[in-house]
Parts: structure tokens; sequence; C-alpha cells
């Protein structure tokens, strides 16, 4: 068995319960881990770059790569377009490098079914008090949009049994430190240590020969 490839983390959650923030941390404090960047139609928020938070494209451009099976999934999301470039993905995936994903719930079990060997951590606010104020306090969209986010949560929230791990991020890092863990141990899977044993036996058989 050869080594395997790394693993893709999708991790999930509602506008607020602080996805971004975990996926930050989680390339700070990890070695071998790559972030996926998204495609969206969406307007950039002040601050992002294009690039590096989202490649930001018009509808043409966006529906261009769905015909054209460029991405691994897509979604529409609060009325635009978001998905994940494929090619990327895969190419890290076998460079051995794990590969963060954070998408919606509706993109996540697309992933589950065309690579169900993902790992899918949802993550939640401590309530919903807090995720309101959470929103409110980053003060990057507009009310309606607020208004929009807070009352697609609970919806979204829903969705929460599909995945492999639940996450609370009372604390962002102790939420990241959890996060982490999670995929120290599935490295740890037999499906994917088992090569090591195979190297074990390999030598054996030499040594004896
Ligand atoms: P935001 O506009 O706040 O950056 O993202 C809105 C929602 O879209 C979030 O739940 C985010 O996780 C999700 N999202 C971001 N990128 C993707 C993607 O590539 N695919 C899917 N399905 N959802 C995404």
């Amino acid at each position: 068995m050869n080594k395997p490839q790394g693993i893709l983390l999708v991790l999930s959650g509602p506008s607020g319960a602080g996805k971004g923030t975990i996926c930050g941390r989680l390339l700070e404090k990890r070695d071998h881990m790559a972030y996926s960047v998204s495609c969206t139609t969406r307007e950039p928020r002040k601050g992002e770059v294009d690039g590096k938070n989202y490649f930001f494209k018009t509808r043409e451009e966006f529906e261009e790569m769905i015909k054209n099976g460029g991405l691994l999934e897509h979604a529409s999301v609060y009325g635009n377009y978001y998905g994940t470039p494929r090619q990327y993905v895969l190419d890290k995936l076998n460079e051995g490098l794990d590969v963060v994903l954070e998408i919606d719930p509706q993109g996540a079990l697309q992933v589950k079914k065309s690579y169900p060997d993902g790992v899918f951590v949802f993550i939640v606010p401590p309530s919903l008090d807090e995720l309101s104020k959470r929103i409110y306090k980053r003060g990057t969209d507009a009310v309606d949009v607020i208004k929009r986010r807070l009352s697609a949560a609970t919806s979204e929230l829903a969705y929460a049994s599909k995945y492999d791990y639940i996450v609370v991020n009372d604390e962002v890092e102790r939420a990241t430190d959890k996060v982490s863990k999670i995929i120290d141990v599935e490295h740890l899977k037999v499906g994917r240590t088992y090569y090591i044993v195979d190297e074990i036996c390999q030598q054996k058989t030499t040594e004896q020969d």
C-alpha cells in the first residue's frame, strides 16, 4: 500500500460561527496544510483580496466553470454562487497535503458524495445570541444581509447531523485545538497508516533473507 493522500477537511457552520478564524489558525499552527480559495460571484468586502480570500468571478465566468467541470462542488448561498476549484484541491491532496475547505452544507454534501474519505466538521457557536453579536461586531455586511444570515443560521444548524464531528467555537484557540486533534486522529486511521505495517513487514522479510 502506498503512502496515503492528504486529508480533505471540510468545515461548515453558520455565518459568524468562526470557521474563517479557525481555518486561519489551523494554517498557522499546522504543517502540510493548504487552504482551498473558493470562487464566488459576491462582491468583495472591504479588505478582501482577489485570489486570497476568494477568486471573484462574474456570473458568466462562474457558469463557464460549472460547465467545464472545473468545480469540485458549487452552491448558491444568499443569492450568490460559491464553488471550490477542483484541480487545486486534487493536486494538493496528491502532494500529501491536508486541504481545508470552508464551505456551506449544500457544497459539503456534494463533496461527501464524490469524496467520502473527506473529514466533515461542523462548527457551532455557543448560542444564537453569541452568533448575532459576532455578526454585528464583524461590521462587514449591510443590516439586511445580516438579518438574512441570522435567519438562515437555524436552518443551517439542522445539517450538523450529516457531519462527522461537531465543534463548539466558544473560544477560538480551544476550538482550533479540537479541530487539529481531529486531523491528527484521522491520520492514524488504519486506512491511512497500514502502509507503515507493510513497510515493517517488508523490512523483516529482507532481514530474514
Ligand atoms: P461569505 O459570503 O460569508 O464569505 O460566505 C457565505 C457562505 O458561503 C459561508 O457559509 C461559506 O462557508 C460559504 N462558502 C464559501 N466558499 C464556498 C464554496 O466554495 N462552496 C460552497 N458551497 N460554499 C462556500
